[in-house]
């Protein structure tokens, strides 16, 4: 077998920039048996090693090789509660694929467009409860995002009894909420949510744990509480002009234009269509926030006080947001927004910054020369800098341990120090990935049925 990797077809850059369709045209049928010929079935499948909720990925592949489409859908979806979801924003690169044996040859097989060909395509769902605990537990789970939907998922097959509780009006987190739909269409989302609803899992919508519920009262009625509330709490960079109109967080501003639906005519939210936007940052967030201002006619400048080789985003990313033509602004860093005087945002000071010698982690500290301040012309600003944990559940509960950045202490199966309460994803990790998220998920879910088992 000589064939390199298939190629995942995209919409054409220039066309894609005008519309908030998704970029990703996945497989055709054809492609995709053709590109799992090219996996090799290793017996010891360190592709496996590298994904978190463990889907048997030759075996699936397997299947797919011989046309079979149900026979490779049953495998995944017993294995993975949101293939259609992991199968477009996992980075895979640095996860299964990243440890394929093909890398060494001509590319790692595409696992991750395989598994979207497999979910998209199939008309199975995660259905199938494999297994009973012999009597009926209740679990309430707080949040929606991937580690819930997961642990919830997991819950529900083994015959668990299961509400998730949601502060928003729409559940999926960050899949809901952040992601853009060009990168993770909301019908997919709302598809791989529905099916989990099939497995009887009950949803709480516009439910705030720790403000209209407490915990306390979640374990008077139930057995066990797993708590997935995500780190939604954005960070600013504590400089002059940061309150004026048109600066928004990437989180209240890809909020208004994904969850609301802003970007459509239709729209009844608000929100700024800025002709000049900085975007400040240079993870995935700020590549979805600097997509997201061009697709809304923008001229964007994202801005980075380190250099290329230290951004923190997919290099997929970092192409696309190129293509769509971002430009980018490298060591940089804002030292105020200014306004004009009607407290709009009229430009942005910067300072040009080099690199010193590497910090604790390994990456080289960004210094400001002295006296390169400069200006630039804006009426937007959109700050991406990561984001910490919402405190009101622990605010809600002192009993809750947690760490040096507020997040949630939990053992490797996301036992809290709280007995019957366990967490896991974003509130336990910080700001991480889907696919780790829905790991932690995963491991709660078993907790919980192991520890109710033992009570
Ligand atoms: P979340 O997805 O944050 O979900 C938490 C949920 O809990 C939310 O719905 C919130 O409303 C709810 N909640 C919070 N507090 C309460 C409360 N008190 N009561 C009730 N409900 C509550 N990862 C990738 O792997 N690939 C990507 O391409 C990618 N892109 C991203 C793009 C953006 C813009 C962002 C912000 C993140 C991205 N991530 C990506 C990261 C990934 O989305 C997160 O790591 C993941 O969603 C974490 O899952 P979670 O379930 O822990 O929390
Ligand atoms: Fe197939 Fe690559 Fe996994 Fe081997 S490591 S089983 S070639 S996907």
């Amino acid at each position: 077998m000589t064939t390199s990797r298939h190629p995942m077809p995209a919409r054409d850059a220039a066309q894609r920039v005008k519309t908030f369709e998704e970029v990703a045209l996945g497989y055709t049928r054809a492609v995709a048996v053709e590109e799992a010929q090219r996996c090799l079935g290793c017996k010891n499948a360190p592709c496996m090693k590298g994904c978190p909720v463990g889907v048997r990925i030759p075996s699936f592949i397997a299947k797919l090789k011989q046309n079979d489409l149900s026979g490779a859908a049953d495998i995944l979806f017993e294995d993975n509660n949101l293939p259609a979801v992991c199968g477009r924003v996992c980075p895979q690169e640095s996860q299964c694929e990243g440890l394929c044996v093909r890398n060494k040859l001509d590319g790692a097989v595409a696992i991750g467009a395989l598994e979207r060909f497999v979910a998209d395509n199939s008309s199975k769902s995660v259905g199938a409860c494999a297994e009973t605990c012999g009597k009926v537990i209740k679990v309430a789970v707080v949040g929606s995002g991937p580690a819930s939907l997961s642990c919830a998922a997991d819950l529900a097959r083994y015959g668990a009894q299961v509400t998730v509780f949601e502060a928003l009006h729409t559940a999926g987190g960050v899949l809901a909420y952040g992601i853009p739909e060009f990168r993770l269409p909301k019908e997919i989302v709302r598809r791989e949510i529905s099916n989990i609803q099939a497995m009887g899992v009950k949803f709480a919508l516009n439910a705030v744990i720790g403000k209209t519920i407490f915990v306390d009262e979640l374990l008077e009625d139930f057995d066990a509480v797993f708590i997935g509330s995500g780190a939604g709490v954005p960070s600013f960079m504590g400089i002059e002009g940061e309150n004026l109109n048109g600066v928004y967080s990437a989180n209240e501003y890809l909020t208004r234009v994904n969850l609301m639906g802003a970007y459509k005519e239709s729209s009844v939210t608000p929100l700024l269509r800025g002709k000049n936007a900085v975007v400040v940052g240079a993870g995935n967030v700020a590549m979805d926030s600097a997509r997201t201002a061009r697709r809304l006619g923008a001229d964007v400048r994202l801005v980075y006080r380190r250099s290329r080789a230290e951004m923190p985003a997919r290099a997929e990313e970092i192409e696309h947001a190129e293509e769509e033509g971002v430009k980018f602004d490298l060591l940089v860093n804002p030292v105020a927004i200014l306004g004009d005087d009607l407290g709009r945002v009229r430009g942005v000071r910067l300072v040009r910054m080099e690199l010193g010698d590497p910090d604790p982690d390994g990456r080289r500290r960004p210094l400001p020369i002295e006296g390169s301040e400069f200006e630039i012309d804006a009426d937007e600003v959109i700050v991406a800098l990561g984001t910490t944990l919402n405190p009101l559940i622990k605010n809600s509960m002192p009993q809750l341990e947690t760490g040096r950045k507020g997040t949630l202490c939990v053992d490797n199966d996301g036992r809290t120090s709280v007995s019957r309460v366990y967490a896991g994803g974003d509130a336990t990790s910080g700001a991480a990935t889907v696919i780790l998220a829905m790991g932690a998920g995963k491991r709660a879910a078993k907790a919980i049925i192991d520890d109710a088992k033992a009570r």
